[in-house]
This record gives C-alpha cells, sequence and structure tokens, in this order.
C-alpha cells in the first residue's frame, strides 16, 4: 500500500512552531519583515503571492507589498531592490517570478542582497550550497527535503532520481541530495531512456511540467515518488507530473497534487525569512 505523504499537514505543524518563533523574536524586539514585489497583473502570480502574504499574516510575519505596473523598467525595478536592500527593517526580499518579458529575471535576483534573498535563488546562496556549506536556500528542494525527514525516509546511500534541471528546484535539489549522502542522477528533456534511468531510483522526483507524464513504467517497485508538478488541465483540474493511480500501484510513499510539496514551499519561505530575521540581528 502506498503512504501518501502529506505536505499540507507537515507545512501546517512547521507553522504553528514558526509562529511561536515569531513571538518570541518580537518579544526580543525584532519585527521580521518579508517585502513582497509583484511585478504587472499575472493571474496566477497574484494567486501565490496573496498566498504567500496570507501565510505571512496568521504566522505573525509583517509583509510590506510593492505592486508595480506591468510596464516597469529594469533600472526601475533594480532601484527598488536597491532601497529594500538598504532598508534595515526588511529582512527578507522576493520578486514573484515570472517578471514581464523586458526585464532580465537573473540580473534581478543578482540584485536581492544574499543576505535578504528570501527564495534563496542568489548565486552566492547557490553557490554556498553547491560547497556543502549552505545559507539561504531553495525553497522548494528544502521543503523536499524536509518531508523526507518528516517520513523517515532515508536518503544516504540511496539512488536518486531527478527528471527536470531548472534552477528553481531540480539544480538545487541535487546540491541538497550529495549534500545528504545521495547518489544523484538529474536527468532532463534529453535523457535517453528516461523511464529506464528512472526505474533505478529509489527516490524519484519529478519537476518537469508535464503533467502526468510519468507512470509505474518508471517507478521501481517500493520506491518513494516525490511529484514537484502543478499543472491545470483545460477542465480546470489540478494535476502534477506523475500520473497518481499509476504510480500507487509501485510506489511505497508518494507525494499528492494539490497538498504535496506545495504548501512545503511556502512553510519554507516563511522559515526562510525567520532565519535570516535572526541572522541580520546577531
Ligand atoms: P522548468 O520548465 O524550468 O524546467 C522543467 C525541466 O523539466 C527542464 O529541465 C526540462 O528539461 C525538463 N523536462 C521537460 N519536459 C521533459 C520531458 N518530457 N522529459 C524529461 N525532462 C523534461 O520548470 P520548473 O522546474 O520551474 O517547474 C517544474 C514543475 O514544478 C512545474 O509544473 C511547476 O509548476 C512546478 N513547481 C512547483 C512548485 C511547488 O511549490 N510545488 C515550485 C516550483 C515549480 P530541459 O532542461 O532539457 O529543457
Amino acid at each position: 500500500m502506498t503512504v501518501m505523504i502529506d505536505g499540507r499537514g507537515t507545512a501546517e505543524k512547521i507553522r504553528s512552531q514558526l509562529k511561536q518563533k515569531t513571538e518570541q523574536l518580537k518579544q526580543q524586539g525584532l519585527e521580521p519583515c518579508l517585502a513582497v514585489v509583484l511585478v504587472g497583473d499575472d493571474p496566477a502570480s497574484q494567486v501565490y503571492v496573496r498566498n504567500k502574504k496570507r501565510a505571512a499574516e496568521k504566522i505573525g510575519i509583517k509583509t510590506k507589498d510593492i505592486t508595480l505596473p506591468a510596464n516597469t523598467t529594469q533600472t526601475e525595478l533594480l532601484q527598488l531592490i536597491d532601497e529594500l536592500n538598504d532598508d534595515v527593517t526588511v529582512h527578507a526580499i522576493l520578486v514573484q517570478m515570472p517578471l514581464p518579458t523586458q526585464l532580465d529575471e537573473n540580473a534581478v535576483i543578482e540584485r536581492i542582497d544574499p543576505k535578504k534573498d528570501a527564495d534563496g535563488l542568489h548565486p552566492e546562496n547557490l553557490g554556498h550550497l553547491f560547497m556543502g556549506q549552505p545559507k539561504a536556500l531553495p525553497c522548494t528542494p528544502r521543503g523536499i527535503m524536509v518531508l523526507l525527514e518528516e517520513y523517515q525516509i532515508p536518503v544516504a546511500g540511496k539512488n536518486v532520481v531527478i527528471i527536470g534541471r531548472s534552477n528553481l528546484v531540480g539544480r538545487p535539489l541535487a546540491a541538497l541530495m550529495i549534500n545528504a549522502d545521495a547518489t544523484v542522477t538529474v536527468a532532463h528533456s534529453k535523457t535517453k531512456e528516461l523511464s529506464s534511468v528512472a526505474s533505478q531510483a529509489d527516490i524519484l522526483v519529478v519537476a518537469t511540467g508535464r503533467a502526468e507524464m510519468v507512470d509505474e513504467t518508471y517507478i521501481k517497485e517500493g520506491a518513494t515518488v516525490i511529484d514537484v508538478g502543478i499543472n491545470r488541465l483545460a477542465n480546470g483540474k489540478l494535476v502534477g507530473d506523475v500520473k497518481q493511480a499509476s504510480a500507487e500501484t509501485k510506489a511505497t510513499y508518494l507525494t499528492p497534487v494539490p497538498g504535496g510539496v506545495g504548501p512545503m514551499t511556502i512553510a519554507m519561505l516563511m522559515q526562510q525569512t525567520l532565519e535570516l530575521a535572526e541572522k541580520s540581528n546577531n
């Protein structure tokens, strides 16, 4: 039987710990603050930003909300980031991606002070991660590691296959897995015999953005399957990158979509905001 990994419940547990932590910090005179920058009016981004602000509110983390018009220039956005970098009351900065096409996302990420890097995507932070000395961490990969820990799924010495090599998920997760002593394979759209590569995995992580592309032929009997994908079908249904019913015939552990990795990403963003606030105080 497959155990469904409860990301929602785990995230809830973490959030209640973070709420206590926030209260402690406030008693010490530190009010953690996350700046949330949204450029343009992409409906999906608006929903993501709203969810992040709501999560912060529930924990007691202050947010500084900045919404800029879709025609914002690179200079204007970089100037705003400089101001947030200099603002001692702001401890973490999040710029919601994707940005409108006239803006250079990498340049924006690089402009954020690495000590205020809420998403953990600044090259300096990715560098520390790859050196095995992590500071700020990317939230989705971190959330996956916490879920594995929560369910006491061993990583050391295991074969981990990650399908997807984005800077947001696949690459940093590979580094976290290496740091946790896994043997890691990163597959992508040019990988040959993908299902055969994937079926070597004790832990299979799928982050492709291709709705339900992974079925039981990709999965080793007894494997743990982590489905990162969030895809909305034409009928409005949300599905992952894994065909869930098919995966359940082989997997021992499986993350559902929704309610698996997604809620953990936001919980990790909150945790990182508190950690950055605390570090700024030391
Ligand atoms: P990207 O589009 O940036 O990367 C997708 C990766 O998958 C690429 O490396 C690509 O390969 C690979 N890929 C695409 N198609 C195939 C295929 N047919 N076979 C093998 N590999 C393939 O996506 P992200 O990493 O940003 O996101 C992946 C998914 O995770 C999306 O559904 C996204 O919505 C979701 N997501 C969920 C989060 C959450 O909190 N749950 C957070 C972030 C993302 P190549 O490099 O060769 O092009």
